[in-house]
């Protein structure tokens, strides 16, 4: 059990990390392709501070079990990555095929509804979208150029996807 957050019950940070890297070293030895998004979910903090901790809680676990339920059906693999942040991977995945998984995984988070305490609660993600090597060519840069990507769909609007491209900087430059 210490591989699954205790929240959400997907895989936490660290075990992540350890299948993250194997499928890593496979996908470069087989020279194939994987796609990485990495998703926070918009004006949380509202939402807690509108409906109360608890409740933001329920929304939490809400957009893990979506996530996980629709990136498995796919041989991919989630984990929870901090707070209210998200990593989606699809290993031997095409950009142009995750750009379509990733967008019908954001209309399932964007239609969801938690109830509670007689509250209809709905929620947003912003999502960054990369891939190797169509995008992105260093595997190992994955995560921090889907989290650059992650960060312009938030100035960009919230409520959106990114995908990795030339218009997407290091958000700390
Ligand atoms: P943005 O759209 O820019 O992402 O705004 P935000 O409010 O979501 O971002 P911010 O980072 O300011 O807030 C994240 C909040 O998530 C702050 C923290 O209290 C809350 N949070 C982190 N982990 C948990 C948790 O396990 N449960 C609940 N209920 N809240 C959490
Ligand atoms: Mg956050
Ligand atoms: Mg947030």
């Amino acid at each position: 059990m210490a591989q699954k957050d205790g929240l959400t019950g997907i895989n936490n940070r660290t075990h992540f990390n350890t299948i993250y890297n194997e499928t890593l070293t496979q996908i470069i030895e087989q020279k194939s392709c994987i796609s990485v998004a990495l998703f926070d979910i918009d004006k949380f903090k509202r939402l807690n501070d509108t409906y109360g901790h608890l409740a933001g809680d329920e929304v939490i676990k809400k957009v893990a079990r979506v996530t996980e339920d629709h990136i498995e059906q796919y041989n991919g693999f989630v984990c929870r990555y901090g707070g209210e942040e998200f990593v989606a991977v699809l290993p031997n995945v095409h950009v142009d095929d995750a750009t379509k998984i990733i967008e019908e995984l954001h209309k399932k988070i964007a239609t969801s509804v938690v109830e509670y305490g007689g509250d209809r609660i709905g929620m947003n993600v912003s999502i960054g979208l990369t891939a190797y090597p169509q995008i992105c060519d260093n595997p190992y840069d994955l995560l921090k150029r889907a989290d650059w990507a992650m960060y312009y769909a938030k100035e960009h609007g919230r409520g959106q996807i990114k995908v990795d491209g030339s218009d997407v900087v290091d958000v700390n430059s």
